[in-house]
């Protein structure tokens, strides 16, 4: 299914990462969040099969160097596991993070340092927002200009901590986005897609839009 619609998304939208100019038409930019091995393992060869960028969003302080894990076994592994171990060894690590980065095909964004909840009033900040995007740029040595709620969850505070940090914050909102400069930018869940095409489907999209509507109407 994600091979089908990536080939849908090449041939009808203009692919853009954040803060390109974009061209007419609906312009899609692709992020995955995480970086569950999967996305090195599966995701990674479609985007090149179909000439496709993405934004990847890594929670930093959970990335592994190596493992001696099999893959087969990394991708099995539980996404939700009490043992931090089992849940590092089945993120990317950061041998894997430095070939992607390297591919030119994907660019990163902040993913909370651990990818903790910051709509919480003891969440540590200075931790989980402003330290992940240098650890990251220093790690790929990259740009690290975006950052990604951990559940796409944010309070007040950690929203005005994201924004002083990062060019481009993004939340869920299940909405679509007049452009880059919005304060918070809207993501729509491609989870569980019936077609190729259905996410973009006219009616979906009437639907987004109406809920950014409703979204900056309430202030969400
Ligand atoms: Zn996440």
């Amino acid at each position: 299914m994600l091979d089908a619609h990536f080939a849908h998304l090449a041939e009808h939208h203009p692919c853009v990462l954040p803060g390109e100019p974009l061209q007419p038409g609906l312009n899609v930019c692709l992020s995955f969040d995480d970086g569950y091995y999967d996305f090195h393992r599966t995701v990674f060869p479609l985007l090149e099969k179909h000439h496709l960028r993405a934004l990847l969003a890594i929670p930093p302080g959970l990335i592994l160097d190596q493992t001696s894990m099999h893959p087969f076994a990394r991708l099995r592994l539980p996404n939700q596991s009490p043992n931090p171990h089992e849940i590092s060894s089945g993120l990317c690590t950061w041998d894997e993070l430095r070939e992607l980065a390297a591919s030119g095909r994907v660019a990163f964004a902040a993913h909370g340092m651990t990818h903790a909840r910051l709509d919480e009033p003891q969440a540590d900040l200075a931790r989980e927002i402003c330290d992940p995007g240098l650890l990251l740029s220093v790690k790929l040595m990259i740009e690290v200009e975006s950052f990604v709620f951990p559940f796409g969850r944010h309070d007040p505070r950690s929203l005005k901590t994201a924004q002083t940090h990062y060019r481009h914050v993004f939340r869920i909102g299940q909405a679509l986005n007049s452009g880059w400069q919005a304060p918070v930018l809207y993501r729509v869940s491609g989870d569980n897609m019936e077609t190729p095409a259905a996410l973009l489907a006219p009616a979906r999209l009437r639907r987004y839009r109406a809920r950014a509507w409703w979204n900056r109407l309430r202030r969400r």
